[in-house]
């Protein structure tokens, strides 16, 4: 069959395929062990259930506002106000089905063809393919990990062109776990306002953050970087609410009400009593997101640990999210043909740095148990000693 072009040029997210390849090995009897997952292995906090479960009892089943319930749209804007320093009210607030879906709104309404939007490599696999799908031309801008995977702001300077409308900065980072100091991100928003582009801030992993690490929102610094920010944050990290599809958009009043149009002749509200977990996830005790944060801690420095033993993986130490992207180019394999082998003859599922943009890495999640993490590193350094 004759697709359109807009779909051929976009590849499908290699995280959800290694995901789900995983998942059919273990169901067919097969002992793997899975780095592959980019959510939480922890259940949603129970107050967040029972707050939808009720929602759900009170009807709360219908049609909603496309831009999402006006208490939630007031909650989101009072957590940014009063823990972001953003100044948004509900009217700057758009509800949408995750930050996947915030950020490809975002790029529909934003994008004419020719746009360039610059990416930070290592990048989240969906950044260039959303730009692509608007039309726009995703701009690459290549980080080593002797720069610990941040952009400079010089780079971002060379990279900035007369069709640069956007740079996408996510702090923490999906894949490498690493997270900008506040000088840093004032220097990357210093650009932003000089070049006179916009900067979309993925908050998604803020609350996940180590060795008494802070989050400063790059929109917080001054007016002049507020108006040039648009925010891209959901619930599915910090709260363990990956399947209940919440996230959301914050900006200028125009560009939201221009998604809100979007989203209403696409997918229409998120559905309406999950909205009311999410309140309640805002709203309720935060003491779940610490011990979490506990919990990964733990496995962070154990991961860390086990990988520094590997003879030639090199892996920066990241300071947020719950990945982490070590250097694995001493077994001489591209990052893809060292992910199939390692999963097909060891059952260890990893995902090739090559989907993020850096073909020397592989991203391990260790968002998973410690027995796993054990196992799994046990496996992968037979792997790599295989190769040297
Ligand atoms: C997980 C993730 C998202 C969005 O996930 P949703 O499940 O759609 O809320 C956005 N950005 C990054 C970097 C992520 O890792």
């Amino acid at each position: 069959m004759k697709l359109a072009a807009r779909i051929t040029q976009v590849s499908p997210s290699m995280t959800l395929a290694v995901a789900a390849k995983a998942k059919a090995m273990k169901a067919e009897g097969l002992d793997v062990c899975s780095f592959s997952a980019g959510e939480p292995d922890f259940g949603t906090p129970s107050h967040i259930k029972i707050a939808a479960e009720k929602a759900l009892e009170n009807g709360k089943t219908r049609y909603g506002p496309a831009a999402g319930e006006p208490p939630l749209r007031e909650a989101i804007a009072h957590k940014l106000r009063t823990e972001n320093g953003l100044d948004y009210q509900a009217a700057n607030i758009l509800v949408t089905n995750g930050g996947k879906q915030s950020l490809y709104n975002l790029m529909q309404v934003l994008l004419d063809p020719g746009d360039e939007v610059i990416i930070p490599a290592p990048y989240w696999v969906s950044y260039p393919e959303m730009v692509k799908l608007a039309g726009g031309k995703p701009v690459i801008v290549h980080t080593s990990a002797e720069q610990g995977f941040k952009m400079s702001p010089e780079q971002l300077r060379q990279a900035i062109t007369p069709q640069t409308r956007l740079v996408v900065f996510n702090s923490p980072s999906n894949p490498t776990g690493m997270v900008y100091t506040s000088d840093e991100v004032r220097a990357i928003a210093q650009v932003v306002i000089e070049k006179d582009i916009l900067v979309v801030s993925d908050e998604i992993y803020e609350k996940i953050l180590y060795d008494g690490g802070e989050h400063l929102s790059i929109g917080s610094i001054s007016p002049e970087i507020f108006e040039r920010t648009i925010v891209s944050h959901g619930f599915a990290k910090a709260y363990s609410m990956t399947g209940w599809r919440l996230g959301y958009l914050a900006g200028p009043v125009e560009l939201i009400q221009a998604a809100t149009t979007l989203q209403s002749q696409s997918t229409s509200n998120v559905c309406t009593f999950a909205q009311y977990g999410a309140i309640a996830a805002l709203q309720g005790p935060q003491d779940c997101v610490e011990e979490m944060c506990a919990a990964f801690a733990k496995r962070r420095t154990f991961m860390l640990e086990r990988l520094a033993a590997i003879p030639g993986v090199t892996c920066p130490t990241p300071h947020g999210a719950f990945y982490v992207f070590p250097n694995i180019s001493v077994a001489g394999l591209p990052s893809l043909e060292f992910c199939d082998q390692l999963l097909e003859k060891h059952q260890v599922a990893t995902v090739p740095g090559i989907a993020f943009g850096a073909d020397d890495c592989i991203r391990l999640s260790y968002a998973t148990d410690l027995e796993t993490i054990q196992k799994g590193l046990d496996r992968l350094e037979g792997f790599i000693r295989q190769h040297l």
